[in-house]
């Protein structure tokens, strides 16, 4: 699948930060992961940590999947809202789902301290009314947030004006966001796990995954085998060919990013911004000093017609943040657009299948991915080694 178009911004901004040897020969392993993406290196990460021998394959550099598109704002907020995700899956699944999401970012966040090449930062972040009518929902989320624990304020019209400078009848302010770069992050954990002996093959494409009674073997392209007791699948949207159901949908999305400002300070906390508009526009800052702006997402997945629209969407992106922020001279430096792919409920598919206990699956599909991609690793990780996971159902192919 063509993930993403050439040139993201956290490629050119940091190169190959480093590059693995292919498989050289057939190898045994206690668990192997496939893809290493944000997905692929938290699961690595989190096995390696708890002493188990992982072997790391992708067909791709490290990170150079959808990973290195990512926009990488750290958010609890899934892109369904709360109130809707109760009637979808019940209001308890919904209200664990949503503090789940708010702890990985967390844990994201200490596993980061050590990693500072990742570039975490904490940041609010702010979800405005995109049209007056939206008030009335978003009044709704906020006390459901409010009833199952997470702190957040609401703004009225005038707050969101002293702080951001943009009119818009209503907003909801959450201390509990964050920032990364998810690129970076993926290199840094991967790194991170060399004296567990982790092993790293990139170029590495399976072509085939078989499970045995007791274990896993991988054929990849030129013949060469890895046996393993157990898998994860971490091959992001590109995963679909692993599942006999189709779980995701696959749309575009556009990402563009500015030329470095002077001064590093832009809204109030340089607070990660979203909107309730679907698709949403959303903003956060960078390190060097640069806006980031993503949205304008497409239906369709064609990487051909992605590429077409991408000048378009662009100038698009612009337009839509000159309308929030005119005083802020955006000029684009780069653009780029990628595969995104959404589910039914708006939460991810981890866990293993009917029938095939030895391949977990590590799918953060959503608008909170990475996210998604933390929790699944220490799922996966405890039912690897053996613990009960309450909530090991909340994202079940089943569910
Ligand atoms: C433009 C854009 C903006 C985004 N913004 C955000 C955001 O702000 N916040 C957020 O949380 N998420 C965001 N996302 C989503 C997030 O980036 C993804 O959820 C995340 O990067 C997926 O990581 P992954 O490791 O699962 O997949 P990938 O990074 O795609 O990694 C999967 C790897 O598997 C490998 N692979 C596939 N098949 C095989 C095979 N047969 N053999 C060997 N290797 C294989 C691939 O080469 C690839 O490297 C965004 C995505 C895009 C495109």
């Amino acid at each position: 699948m063509d993930l993403r178009t050439d040139y993201p911004f956290w490629l050119l901004d940091e190169g190959i930060i480093r590059s693995y040897p292919s498989l050289p020969h057939d190898i045994h392993t206690e668990v192997v992961v496939m893809g290493a993406g944000i997905s692929g290196a938290l699961a690595a990460w989190h096995l390696c940590k708890a002493g188990l021998k992982v072997v790391v394959v992708d067909k791709r550099h490290v990170g150079l999947g959808s990973t290195a598109a990512s926009t990488a704002l750290l958010q609890y907020e899934i892109d369904t809202p709360l109130t809707e995700l109760s009637a979808k899956v019940g209001p308890r699944d919904a209200a664990r789902s949503y503090l789940l999401c708010l702890q990985s970012i967390s844990d994201l966040g200490k596993i980061c301290q050590k990693l500072p090449e990742a570039g975490f930062k904490r940041r609010p972040s702010l979800q405005y009314a995109s049209f007056k009518k939206d008030a009335a929902d978003l009044r709704k989320e906020y006390k459901a947030r409010k009833a199952i624990g997470i702190s957040l304020q609401w703004l009225e019209k005038e707050e969101v004006k002293n702080k951001f400078g943009f009119e818009k009848d209503a907003a909801l302010f959450s201390r509990d966001g964050a920032e990364v770069k998810a690129y970076s992050l993926t290199h840094a954990l991967l790194h991170d796990c060399r004296r567990q002996g982790i092993r790293v093959y990139d170029h590495t494409e399976i072509k085939s995954v078989v499970e045995h009674r007791r274990g896993v073997e991988l054929i990849a392209a030129d013949g060469k085998r890895i046996k393993a007791r157990k898998l994860v699948i971490a091959c992001g949207y590109e995963s679909g060919v692993y599942i006999p159901q189709k779980v995701q949908t696959i749309h575009s999305t556009y990402a563009i990013v500015s030329e470095p400002f002077e001064n590093d300070h832009f809204w109030f906390r340089n607070s990660l911004i979203w909107e309730t508009a679907r698709p949403y526009l959303y903003l956060r800052t960078t390190p060097d000093k640069r806006i980031l702006i993503g949205g304008k997402d497409d239906d369709f997945s064609d990487p051909r017609k992605r590429q077409k629209s991408l000048s378009g969407k662009a100038r698009a992106l612009e337009s839509s943040f000159g309308k929030l922020f005119p005083a802020l001279d955006f000029k684009t430096d780069f653009k780029w657009a990628g595969a995104f792919a959404s589910t039914k409920d708006g939460l991810p598919y981890i866990g293993s299948l009917p029938g095939r206990p030895h391949t977990y699956f590590a799918l953060g599909f959503g608008g909170n991915g990475i996210t998604f991609s933390m929790m699944a690793a220490g799922m996966i990780e405890r039912s690897i080694t053996g613990r009960k996971d309450p909530d090991a159902g909340l994202f079940s192919f089943s569910r």
